[in-house]
């Protein structure tokens, strides 16, 4: 009890310190599945050779239930200590229960010690399996992806937790808060969808304004671009761009760039004071609208990009999904339509395995004629896909993108 409620919401924490509990009382560990459910608890079992160590934690109440279940000669104790320990627990409570007493069970001729020393003989004492779970979930529906347990980079910074950690399937990852932001495996489809459509609208941009777009991968799929002059990312925090610069170089791949101007602060702020009518294109790289970016889906923000456009620039922002949060999703849209106008303001879908659902959008603003459904340049996009070895954007799909089912449709009164 009284434990410190960021470890009791550590997934990987605690399950280090689940095995390592069991390792102190010299058990053999033979497997460890943990889950994290968001927005916080964790449950998690420790198989061992002895038995078992299960744990479910109340972060909000800094509480932890712990059982540890052993048989033979382990010393429970030791493994209770250890935790107590890495849960800084100011208090607790503990109740031994001696169970299966042997003369009420009636022993069959299995000969266990030829069994351990068999076991023994083909057990790396070293291996174990782990299914550590990431969730990232509403109240409704969930994505849980299984990572490794290892941590890479985790610090709390004045905005938002913001981890590094590496899923089993789509390899390492940029996780704010307890939300997926960005895969090795799957970046692709959302850092060339948010990009690529619009500069071939634009054909000539060259002056470019990135809200957001901590990892780098926005910038980098806009600098491919030999026509652009210069890209301004405003990031809001400094810790996002230093966790994905280390652990995720192929997408953080363009900081470098002298075309790039790279600036830590509020994105809301910068638009509101950016000057009249000097961007080609503005991009809306952010995170769910939640913390920092809440502001990021407001009417007032929507303005002043508007503003800040050239005659014929766009405006292409991170629309969130018709299937998850879809009430963002249509209120960004009605906003969108409200300061551009109601057939200016077309979404695009698209799909990104890792966000909940795996239907994902861009919500874009028309300022001027600039029109990506009217694109007739599809030479251009075809050479531009085969030179750069791009993995999702292509001639077809950028139409296909705004494409909308009749439900989305409806969701957007268009
Ligand atoms: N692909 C992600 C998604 O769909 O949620 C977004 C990726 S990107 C990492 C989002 C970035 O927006 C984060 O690094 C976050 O720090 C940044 N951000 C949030 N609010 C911001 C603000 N007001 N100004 C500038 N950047 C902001």
């Amino acid at each position: 009890m009284n434990c410190d409620p960021h470890v009791m919401n550590d997934v990987a924490a605690i399950e280090r310190d689940m095995v390592g509990a069991a390792r102190k009382a010299e058990a053999t560990v033979i497997n460890s599945t943990f889950h994290h459910f968001s927005p916080y608890g964790v449950s998690g079992v420790v198989v061992i050779q002895e038995s078992h160590l299960a744990i479910h934690t109340w972060p909000e109440y800094g509480y932890a239930a712990v059982d540890v279940f052993t048989c033979g000669d382990m010393n429970a104790w030791i493994a209770f200590d250890h935790l107590k320990e890495c849960f800084g627990a100011k208090s607790y409570s503990a109740i031994e229960m001696k169970r299966g007493s042997v003369n009420l069970l009636t022993r069959n001729d299995f000969d266990i010690t030829s069994a351990r020393e068999k076991a023994a003989e083909w057990r790396n004492p070293d291996f174990y399996t782990r299914n550590v779970w990431f969730t990232d979930k509403d109240e409704d529906q969930a994505l849980s992806l299984r990572f490794t347990g290892d941590v890479f980079f985790d610090v709390q910074s004045p905005f938002q937790r913001v981890r590094i950690l590496e899923s089993t399937k789509y390899g390492k990852m940029l996780a704010l808060d307890d939300m997926v932001m960005t895969t090795i495996k799957d970046e692709f489809h959302y850092h060339e969808m948010i990009s690529h459509p619009s500069l071939f609208t634009l054909q000539n941009a060259k002056n470019v304004l990135v809200i957001g777009g901590g990892d780098g991968g926005t910038v980098r799929e806009v600098l491919r671009h030999s026509n652009i002059e210069k890209v301004t990312m405003v990031e809001i925090d400094g810790e996002v761009i230093k966790a994905c610069k280390e652990h995720l170089p192929e997408i953080a791949a363009s900081f470098d760039d002298p075309r790039l101007e790279l600036i830590v602060d509020d994105g809301i702020a910068f638009v509101k004071n950016a000057p009249d009518a000097i961007y080609d294109l503005l991009i809306v790289d952010g995170s769910d609208p939640v913390g920092p970016a809440e502001g990021l889906f407001s009417v007032d923000f929507y303005q002043n990009c508007y503003r800040t456009l050239k005659a014929d620039g766009i405006l292409v922002a991170q629309g969130e999904s018709p299937k998850f949060n879809e009430k963002a999703f249509a209120e960004l849209n009605q906003t969108l339509q409200g300061i551009f106008g109601k057939e200016n303001a077309p979404v695009g879908l698209f799909f990104v395995p890792t966000y909940p659902t795996g239907m994902w959008s861009f919500q874009y603003g028309l300022k001027g004629t600039a029109d990506p459904r009217k694109v007739t340049n599809t030479d251009a996009i075809k050479s531009f896909v085969a030179e750069k070895g791009l993995r999702y954007y292509n001639e077809d799909i950028h139409f296909s993108t705004f494409a909308l089912p009749n439900f989305v449709k409806q969701l957007i009164q268009q």
